[in-house]
């Protein structure tokens, strides 16, 4: 049977177009699935015997299971999330002042072998479905009011957890197409963001993707010791990824962030920072350091706090816009690069 959760207004439309309905009742219908949800409350028992049962036997709505939930001291809470079939991802809840952001997977594992990342660690084992990646938001909204209820109010979304969101386009589309509808969802492109090391043929496809924001896991300004980090720029060059960058339409404040995570005695010095100021637009950008988070087995270590300032300074005496993300989840390996599909003890 297939998830309700995988239809986009249009598929679903498609579905009651041909038992008799019209597109009026599938926006009612839309609607209801979503609004409301996190109250378990709609009004699908509105619906007539006949249109209830059509839904009910062709469509199931089960969400997939929380295998593990473990909070962070920060209030960050990591969920191990388990589909049908076995496989699983992580997904993580990350509070920020008084509202939330939930970290999506888009693929069980990921084939872009990035030599600073746990989940490269894996390999790829499969791209999610729309409805896995939809059932990851939507149990983390749950657990947000089932657990804070004061702050209940739908999360906004980093697609930053398993896997290029990229590679796995379709389903990637569909489900953006499903959080931005005003019937479903309903979340700002603005209040998504989207991170990708760099998948040319995906960011060649950008314009079919509602106005969500981009952010460029960048990591070296120089292509041979970027290839060392991110195999995918042998195939994709940096300097043919930001050519591309520079073509992409940008609303008004829109900025797209580029984001390094610094590498203690690898990518932190002077000269890092020069190149970079070479290399990289100064408009419409926004540069982002994030320390290192270590992860078992990596070979790469942690800045001190005194070198990650002295990054920036040399950013920002070059007059490049440079923000240090902090760091939350890393006590329980919630942090960025520390995601892997595996219990942990
Ligand atoms: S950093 Fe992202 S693209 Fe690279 S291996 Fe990890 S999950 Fe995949």
């Amino acid at each position: 049977m297939n998830s309700i959760y995988a239809l986009n207004r249009s598929e679903l439309n498609q579905f009651f177009q041909s038992h008799g309905h019209s597109a009026l009742f599938t926006d009612f219908v839309f609607d209801e699935i979503y609004k409301n949800f996190e109250n378990k409350n709609n009004d699908l028992n509105l619906l007539s015997q006949k249109a209830k049962q059509q839904i009910v036997e062709n469509f199931d709505f089960n969400l997939p299971k929380i295998k593990q939930a473990h909070e962070s001291s920060d209030g960050t809470v990591k969920f191990l999330i388990e589909f049908e079939d076995g496989a699983s991802v992580e997904t993580v809840l990350i509070p920020f002042f008084k509202k939330y952001t939930v970290c999506l997977s888009t693929q069980v594992g990921c084939a872009m072998n990035c030599q600073f990342c746990y989940t490269a660690t894996q390999g790829l084992q499969r791209n999610l479905k729309a409805n896995e990646i939809i059932g990851q938001y939507l149990i983390a909204w749950l657990y947000l009011k089932e657990k804070r209820s004061n702050h209940s109010i739908k999360p906004n979304v980093v697609f930053m957890g398993q896997g290029e969101p990229l590679h796995n386009f379709e389903e990637l589309k569909k489900a953006l197409q499903i959080m931005t509808d005003t019937k479903a969802l309903e979340l700002g492109p603005r209040q998504i963001t989207l991170s990708t090391v760099g998948f040319l043929p995906g960011l060649e496809r950008w314009k079919e993707l509602p106005s969500i924001n981009l952010a460029l896991s960048l990591h070296s300004p120089f292509e041979e010791e970027r290839k060392s980090l991110i195999p995918l720029n042998a195939k994709y060059p940096l300097k043919e990824v930001l050519a591309k960058l520079d073509t992409l339409p940008l609303k008004k404040r829109q900025f797209i962030t580029l984001e390094y995570l610094l590498l203690k005695d690898f990518n932190d010095s002077e000269a890092h920072a020069e190149e970079l100021s070479k290399v990289l637009p100064k408009e419409k950008v926004i540069f982002n350091i994030i320390p290192f988070n270590p992860w078992p087995g990596s070979r790469f270590k942690r800045p001190d706090l005194e070198a990650v300032d002295r990054f920036k300074e040399y950013l920002v005496k070059r007059k490049m816009r440079t923000m240090v993300r902090t760091t939350k989840g890393d006590d329980i390996l919630a942090a960025c690069g520390q995601l892997k599909s595996s219990e942990n003890e």
